[in-house]
């Protein structure tokens, strides 16, 4: 396991921005995230500082080049999922590896992929679930399905285990897009992955199964909802973090309720343009490098 100081989760401008900070400032800075969705060929009209205008693609490089340049290692890699370790630590799992973080910042932006079943809200709480590690328990030796066409989901279905051998995979009618290594897994483990598609769920006190779009049901006590990638809701629902709606509450230094994580940027939910974000992750670094210098305990990671 790779440890660090600072784990940014997003490489978009609020956790670019905290890294330039950050990683300035000589705390050990891992960026964890890919190219956002503004880093097209979108043009950025309203940010300060580019009179002509500047691309969204070009204003991300600028911005990686730059956090690059004061140390940030910054690395294409969809986190999913984090868990609270042994002292104060933060476990951090991606596609690619796992990390051991003394801080975190979670600037992921936002992106919840809906599964597009109409009565789904009516179930939630009530056998639909965002989160195994809050509600796996729940469903202990019960037959369960997740929802999701990815490593989210596969890895979604893979802790899932701890509670339950009966578990499938059900990608919402979209190719499967889960890594070798996770289908393997998930072949050992005997857990199935089908491209069908559920379109109403069914149960007068709760989920008992599931109807699909060519009308036929399977009986379900549990759905779990993973769909793309990891969002900022699916990492506060694990966590024990307090959200407004979607959004992370954050206070004025972007702390949120969990000492060591922070949050900026759209995930935030305050006003969602770059400029905020920008504004907001350097607030996130400035708490997190005075969060890491008092309170992380030297270790050859942390020089
Ligand atoms: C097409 C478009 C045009 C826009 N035009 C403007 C404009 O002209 N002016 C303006 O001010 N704003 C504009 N916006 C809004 C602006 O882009 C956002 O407010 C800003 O990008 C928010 O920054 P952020 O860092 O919070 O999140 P984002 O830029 O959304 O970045 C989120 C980051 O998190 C990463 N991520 C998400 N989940 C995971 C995960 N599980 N693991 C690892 N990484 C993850 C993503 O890969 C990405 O790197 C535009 C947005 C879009 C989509």
């Amino acid at each position: 396991m790779q440890k660090t100081s600072l784990l940014i989760i997003g490489q978009g401008p609020a956790g670019l921005s905290a890294a330039i900070y950050a990683a300035r400032a000589g705390v050990q800075t891992l960026v964890l995230g890919c190219a956002p969705k503004v880093a097209g060929d979108y043009e950025i009209d309203n940010y300060f500082g580019f009179p002509e205008t500047i691309s969204g693609k070009e204003l991300i490089d600028r911005g990686t080049k730059q956090a690059q340049r004061f140390g940030a290692e910054i690395r294409c890699e969809r986190v999913l999922s984090i868990h609270q370790g042994e002292q104060d630590r933060y476990h951090v799992r991606s596609e690619h590896g796992e990390y051991e973080a003394c801080a975190i910042i979670l600037s992921t932006g936002v992106a919840r992929v809906r599964p597009g079943i109409g009565n789904l809200q009516e179930y939630e709480g009530r056998g639909v679930s965002y989160c195994v590690s809050c509600d796996g328990f729940f469903h202990r030796g019960k037959k369960v399905m997740v929802l999701g066409e990815g490593n989210f989901a596969a890895n979604q279905a893979l802790e899932l285990l701890h509670y339950t051998r009966e578990i499938r995979i059900c990608t919402q009618g979209k190719s499967v897009d889960i890594a070798l290594e996770f289908q393997e897994k998930l072949k050992q483990a005997g857990i199935p992955v089908a491209e069908s598609k559920v379109v109403s769920l069914l149960g007068t006190e709760g989920l008992s199964a599931v109807q699909y779009s060519d009308g036929t049901e399977e009986p379900m006590d549990g759905l779990f909802i993973a769909m793309g990638q990891a969002s900022t809701s699916d990492f506060a629902a694990s966590l024990g973090l307090v959200m407004r709606k979607q959004f992370v509450e954050v206070d004025a230094q972007q702390q949120t309720n969990l000492p060591g994580i922070f949050a900026a940027g759209d995930c935030v939910g305050r006003f969602l343009q770059i400029s905020v974000a920008v504004g907001e992750g350097a607030l996130a670094a400035r708490a997190a490098i005075e969060y890491v210098k008092k309170l992380c305990a030297k270790t050859s990671d942390n020089p």
